[in-house]
């Protein structure tokens, strides 16, 4: 990421996590791709979620510089809309999906079907059988029971690629929920009580698929490049035994995703770049070491892709200060962003619109819904004048907020609006009551 944050203009190290393109017009007022935070919450209500299209490309660019050798694939997990599918089908990335409704929404907005791989620890029939109607490039094996019944449903007569997850047996993540390299969670297949072996064999028997490589994924928000290099090595330990065993030699080999942002300023995020290099001296050691060709390394980075390019603006609706703490509540919470509930995240929002006194507090910013647990960012600093009708920008909120929005109190889920070159326009609407009503169909 170090590329994206050098070409930031020189604001201050307080705006290094925001998109490059953030600027301050006049005091208080910040800009992202010349289009006033300010004006977005006039013309499209708060809250809303607002996407730099140019930063989600240049992330995407900066990914195939940096991994030239590599095929990059953004999990689309991460935020998915029409609008982000084109632009990272345009920027050469390939699409990883883990359910029918995002290969579908995929595909029919022109993806490559090939240029697709479907992940899913349990995986539906629909999600299987909308795969192969779609043509999905690859279908990473997660489970035993998987391959009897994708081999049954290709038919004897058919063919479709599959990689299988292999759990490394590696913890790396930035939180317990967000670790899936260990062994004791519930995707993949271990190495080292030999289910994985177990599958692959299994796998080798079923004529109409053809095993391309192995995948893993450690887990999400890892700064550190050393449990990428120990999966590395695990992985090429187990090719070697399937070489020995099979003669098996794999073309491809997934490494997944997981690589960590910073979401406030200071904080560490993944060198790409020292990450990249050093993958590269790993898989070629350890595939000397064992006798083997090196694969064609897959990656599939979600968060560092698109989280950046997204900022959260809220209304502040009430403030309530007494007590031990202050807090700032504003028109948005869990229902857009449950982070902070699920994974204790913190987030460093800024007040925008106007500047506020010079002096600042420590406030506890939450939500609007009926949970104590409902806070969006605990010890933000804040000037001590924040009032009702403030607007609040809450940078980095790109991934895993509105992929993970819920229906809770009915307020609806916020609109995305995606701004270039001084304009903005929406990509994603407001969720409306008549939308929630439209499906309750029963009285
Ligand atoms: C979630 C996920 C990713 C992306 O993780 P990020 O932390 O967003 O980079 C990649 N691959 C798989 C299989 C995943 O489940």
């Amino acid at each position: 990421m170090t590329a994206v944050q050098e070409s930031a203009p020189a604001l201050g190290d307080r705006l290094s996590v925001w998109p490059a393109a953030t600027t301050e017009p006049r005091p208080g007022e910040l800009a992202v791709a010349g289009v006033p935070l300010a004006e977005i919450a006039d013309r499209f209500g708060t809250p809303v979620y607002v996407l730099a299209e140019d930063e989600v490309r240049e992330r995407c660019r900066m990914y195939r510089s940096v991994f030239p050798d590599a095929e990059v694939l953004y999990a689309a997990k991460a935020f998915l809309c029409r609008a982000m599918i084109h632009w990272v089908g345009e920027e050469g990335l390939g699409l990883d999906v883990c359910s029918a409704g995002e290969l579908e929404l995929a595909v029919t907005t022109g993806f490559p079907a090939d240029r697709i791989v479907l992940h899913g620890n349990a995986k539906s029939p629909q999600d299987l059988a909308t795969a192969l109607r779609l043509g999905v490039g690859r279908v990473v094996i997660d489970s035993p029971s998987e391959i009897a019944r994708l081999a049954a449903a290709v038919g004897p007569g058919g063919h479709q690629k599959v990689m299988v997850r292999v759990v490394p047996g590696v913890s790396a993540g930035g939180h317990e929920k967000i670790r899936t390299g260990t062994e004791d969670q519930k995707f993949g297949l271990s190495i080292s009580d030999g289910y994985a072996q177990h599958a692959i064999a299994r796998i080798l028997d079923q004529p109409q698929l053809e095993l391309t490589g192995l995948h893993c994924h450690l887990g999400s928000q890892i700064t550190s490049d050393k449990p990428y290099l120990a999966a590395v090595r695990r992985m090429v330990g187990l090719m070697s035994r399937l070489y020995g065993q099979h003669g098996l030699v794999l073309p491809e080999l997934d490494l997944g995703g997981g690589h960590g942002i910073a979401y406030r300023p200071g904080e560490p995020s993944l060198d790409l770049t020292r990450l990249a290099r050093k993958l590269r001296t790993e898989l070629h050691a350890a595939c000397t070491a064992a006798g083997l060709p090196v694969p064609r390394l897959i990656i599939e980075p979600g968060r560092a892709v698109v989280g950046p390019a997204g900022v959260a603006l809220y209304r502040v609706l009430a403030v309530k200060r007494g007590g031990e703490r202050v807090f700032v509540a504003v028109d948005g919470g869990m229902s857009d962003n449950p982070r902070p509930a699920l994974y204790g995240v913190r987030y460093a929002p800024r007040l925008v619109g106007r500047s506020g006194s010079a002096t600042s507090a420590r406030v506890t910013v939450v939500g609007r819904h009926c949970e104590a647990g409902d806070v969006l960012a605990a010890d933000a600093e804040l000037p001590d004048d924040v009032r009702p009708g403030d607007l609040l920008a809450v940078p980095v909120a790109g991934a895993y907020h509105l992929s993970m929005a819920s229906g809770y109190n009915l307020v609806g889920r916020p609109p995305v609006a995606a701004v270039r070159d001084g304009h903005a326009r929406l990509l994603v609407r407001r969720e409306s009551l008549d939308d929630i009503r439209s499906r309750d169909v029963g009285l």
